[in-house]
């Protein structure tokens, strides 16, 4: 499977923005945006002005970048979200939102989206009591997702959940952090995704 293994601190600093892709230290003052607050490499700190196509580019990639999905499967989400019901942008979103991977981050059990792939990867994920081993994986309405029995006893998940709490779960989800366990009430809806992203862009990005 193919990956992105480039640096994740400069994803953010390109961004200017903290996009929470590392977990525990996001929180912290080793934070490389906030250690330096200017874009990465030796012309980091020049003013650059933004064309109209930089700034449709680095909305598409601040997305991608959050859910942690390579070009290909980005533009393949988007060209499912177009063929749905509805406003494109909305589903995309939608789409992105109920990837396996993102809900276990959303209910606290991972550190990060990187983190939650890695643990659906080493089987430690049950999905309506099945174990489930794709990150990308929909969930639906009803869908509940829990750790393996035996993985509730793993240090590291048991650290994950306490540091989880102080997450705050979207509305979508009915979350049982000590139980390890969760259920989608809904399917997200844009005013229930807390990512700060003008969508439109990225539409207006794909139909050039
Ligand atoms: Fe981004 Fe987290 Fe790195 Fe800060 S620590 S730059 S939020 S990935």
């Amino acid at each position: 499977m193919a990956k992105d293994n480039g640096p994740v601190c400069r994803k953010c600093r390109r961004q200017a923005e903290k996009l929470f892709l590392k977990g525990d230290r996001c929180y912290s003052d080793k934070c490389s945006v906030e250690r330096r607050a200017y874009g990465p490499g030796m012309h980091g700190k020049r003013r650059k002005k933004e064309s109209e196509y930089l700034i449709h580019l680095k909305e598409k990639q601040k997305v991608r970048t959050v859910y942690g999905v390579l070009e290909s499967q980005f533009r393949k989400t988007y060209r499912s979200a177009e063929k749905m019901k509805g406003v494109t942008g909305n589903n995309l979103l939608s789409l992105l939102e109920r990837r396996l991977d993102n809900v276990l981050y959303n209910m606290g059990l991972a550190n990060s989206r990187a983190e939650a792939r890695q643990m659906i990867g080493h089987r430690h994920v049950i999905k309506n009591g099945i174990k489930a081993n794709i990150p990308s994986m929909l969930v639906y309405k009803g869908d509940v997702i829990s750790l393996k029995e035996k993985s509730k006893a793993v240090g590291k998940f048991k650290e994950n959940a306490d540091a989880g709490k102080r997450r705050e779960a979207p509305s979508w989800l009915e979350v049982d952090v000590d139980n390890f366990k969760g259920v989608v009430k809904e399917l997200p809806t844009r005013d229930t995704i807390a990512l700060k992203v003008n969508e439109r862009l990225i539409v207006e990005w794909y139909s050039r």
